[in-house]
Formats: C-alpha cells, sequence, structure tokens
C-alpha cells in the first residue's frame, strides 16, 4: 500500500454510528489489551505506516527532507506518551534531543512537537518541567522551535503552566497548542494572545466530556472559525523568526485537514490584508496530500506533523477514530489477508 495515500476506498458508515465508534475506538487507546493484540497484527503495522513516517529518526528525516523539497516544513513528533517510569521519561527527553541535534545538522526545514506525558506529565512535575526545559534548551542553541501538544483536558492547566514558565524564563522558541472543542479555549486564545504566544489551533482529538467540551461536531467547526478569526485579528504583528531547522510558525497555525476551515482562514487572512506568510497550515503526515501540495503551490507556509518510532498505537487509533471509515478499510484488510 502507498504510505502517502491520501483517500482510500472506503465504505460511509450510518452517521449516528460515528460518535459510538469514535468514543470506542479512543477507549481502545489506551487499554493495554487492545494495545497488545493489535500492535501484534501485520495489518495494522501496515495501516499505520501511512500516517507514520517509520520506526527511526532516519525514516522521519527522509520523509522531510522529501516534503521541503516539495517547499513544505515538519516539525517532528517522537511517538509515546504516558510514559510509566522517569526513566522512560528521561530516555525520550535524550532522543528528542538528539532529534534536534539531528534537524540542526542534516540542515532539514523541521521544528520538533512534544507531548508533556511522554516526558513524565504524570508522574512527577519537576521531572517533566526538567524535561521540558532541556529540550526547548537545546533547541534554543540552534533557534529550532518547539510545540507542545496538548493531551487531554485533566492536564490543559499544567501545560499552559509550565509553557509560561519557560517563556518567563525568556525562552520564546516555543508555543503551544489550543483545541475548540473545549469550552475554555476562547478564554485561553485571548490570554495568550496578549502574551504574544504562538498558537496552533486544533479541534481536538481526546474523549471529553459534555461539561467541558462541545458534543456536537458542528460547534466543534464553529468554534474553530471563532479562534481563527480571533487570532487572525490579533496576530500579523507578531515577528517572523526562523533558525537552523527554518522559519518558525507565525502566531496562527491552522492546523487541519478540514477544507472548509481552511478556506475560511484563507478568505478571512486575505480581508484583513494579511500576507500568506503570516498564517501557517499545518497537517498531519499521510492525510490530504493533495491539499497540503496545493496549499504549499499556492504560496501558503505548510507543515506537516512528521510521526516516527514503535510507540504507533495510540496516534494511530485516534487517526482511526477521527475517520471510522479508515477502520473499515483496516477490518476490510484484515479479513482479506
Ligand atoms: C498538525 C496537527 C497537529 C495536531 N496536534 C494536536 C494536538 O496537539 N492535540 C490534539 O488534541 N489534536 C491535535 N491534532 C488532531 C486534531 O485535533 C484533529 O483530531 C485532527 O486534525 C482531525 O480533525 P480535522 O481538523 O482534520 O477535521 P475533521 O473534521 O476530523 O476532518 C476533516 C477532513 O480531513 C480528513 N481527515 C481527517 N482526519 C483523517 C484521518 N484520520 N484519516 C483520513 N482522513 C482524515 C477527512 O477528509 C475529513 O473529512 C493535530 C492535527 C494536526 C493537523
Amino acid at each position: 500500500m502507498n504510505a502517502q495515500a491520501t483517500t482510500a476506498r472506503v465504505h460511509p458508515l450510518p452517521k449516528q454510528l460515528n460518535p459510538m465508534l469514535r468514543s470506542f475506538l479512543i477507549y481502545l487507546s489506551q487499554a493495554a489489551w487492545a494495545k497488545r493484540l493489535i500492535m501484534s497484527l501485520g495489518a495494522a503495522r501496515r495501516m499505520a505506516r501511512r500516517f507514520v513516517a517509520g520506526d527511526s529518526l532516519s525514516d522521519a528525516l527522509h520523509a522531510v527532507r522529501k516534503l521541503n523539497a516539495e517547499g513544505m516544513f515538519a516539525t517532528l513528533d517522537l511517538l509515546g506518551e504516558h510514559t510509566a517510569d522517569a526513566a522512560d521519561a528521561n530516555a525520550s527527553t535524550a532522543k528528542i534531543i538528539h532529534a534536534i541535534q539531528q534537524i540542526a545538522e542534516s540542515e532539514v526545514r523541521s521544528g520538533v512537537s512534544i507531548k508533556l506525558t511522554q516526558l513524565g506529565l504524570k508522574l512527577d512535575l519537576a521531572l517533566v518541567e526538567g524535561n521540558l526545559r532541556q529540550i526547548v534548551q537545546a533547541a534554543k542553541e540552534h533557534q529550532i522551535f518547539v510545540r507542545i501538544d496538548m493531551e487531554d483536558s485533566p492536564w490543559v492547566d499544567t501545560t499552559l503552566g509550565l509553557y509560561r514558565t519557560l517563556r518567563a524564563e525568556g525562552l520564546d522558541n516555543v508555543g503551544v497548542v489550543i483545541q475548540s472543542y473545549l469550552y475554555r479555549s476562547e478564554a485561553d486564545v485571548l490570554a495568550l494572545i496578549a502574551e504574544d504566544a504562538r498558537i496552533r489551533v486544533v479541534k481536538g482529538a481526546y474523549m471529553e466530556p459534555a461539561e467541558r467540551a462541545f458534543p456536537e461536531k458542528a460547534d466543534v467547526d464553529a468554534a474553530y472559525d471563532r479562534l481563527a478569526d480571533l487570532l487572525l485579528h490579533a496576530g500579523h504583528h507578531l515577528p517572523a523568526a526562523s533558525g537552523a531547522g527554518g522559519p518558525w510558525p507565525p502566531m496562527l497555525a491552522v492546523a487541519s485537514q478540514d477544507p472548509k476551515r481552511i478556506e475560511f482562514a484563507k478568505k478571512h487572512a486575505a480581508e484583513l490584508g494579511i500576507p500568506k506568510e503570516q498564517v501557517e497550515f499545518q497537517m498531519l503526515y499521510g492525510i490530504r496530500r493533495d491539499l497540503q501540495v496545493a496549499l504549499a503551490r499556492e504560496g501558503y507556509p505548510v507543515r506537516i506533523y512528521v510521526p516516527y518510532g514503535r510507540e504507533w498505537y495510540p496516534y494511530f487509533m485516534r487517526r482511526l477514530a477521527e475517520r471510522p471509515a479508515n477502520l473499515w478499510f483496516f477490518l476490510s484488510n484484515l479479513v482479506r489477508r
């Protein structure tokens, strides 16, 4: 199978099944028994390759070089989350710092994205803070940009708090992610705008209760456009910056494969006279390649999130959950083999 295939031949599911299936797949993404089972299936590994650049850093750098040749930037993500002990958290930190050094040495245009639960967020605040600081300081030596991914809602306050701690220490090569499905996000964005933050806006990939997040997709989409609009009005004064990994993302990074969200941002940016280089579009490796290439050809900065490593299971399951049709494709491959 082509690892970069953009669309699979799929059978649509009845619409009302999608939210239930999504919840079930996200539950499975965190279940140890399901991880053992699914990771042992060759068909799962092959399908995961559509979304993951490979097992090693060199696989990932190879993918980044190809993207760079097409005029796109990248952000590298060493797969892994919810690390169980300090030794693993420290080992992941060392691997991410090594990736940063390799980005600088190999002169690819890429930053890194990190998950704080991989660095020990669930274990000990001092541990995760120390690991995060080491990574952002190592990246700062080369002016490489570090994005802190946002995980599920119990971690949002701590994640934003740690981001602010580093900014207060003068480390400016770091940005955050805001999820439009959370009710709190508009207030977070307004506060972050006042702090000149570089923000990636996403819809949100986790299972959240209705007390914290919009249950309906239409509300998540509308909230997404509101956040993009707030950032478009506020963000174009932020100075451009760049380093060994290429330019840093501007204040607004529209991270979505949804053509309607992308069109909204393009249209409003044009109406406000914002230059193309001040709105970055970000997409996931292996999803909507056609859209990625088209936006880059139109002259927008496009950054692809490139995951690599052996811990592909939860990332893969979240990709299945986003598009249940992927699940059908996966199951039909399994049965055929
Ligand atoms: C660069 C980047 C970084 C991200 N970082 C985070 C993060 O830190 N925290 C977080 O919670 N979430 C993150 N996400 C995931 C995000 O929250 C969404 O779950 C994901 O992007 C799907 O939403 P969508 O905006 O593409 O819209 P959707 O409405 O889900 O999808 C729009 C269209 O995109 C295509 N598409 C979307 N997903 C898939 C898929 N899995 N397989 C095939 N086609 C697909 C389909 O054509 C679909 O119709 C990130 C996403 C991107 C692009």
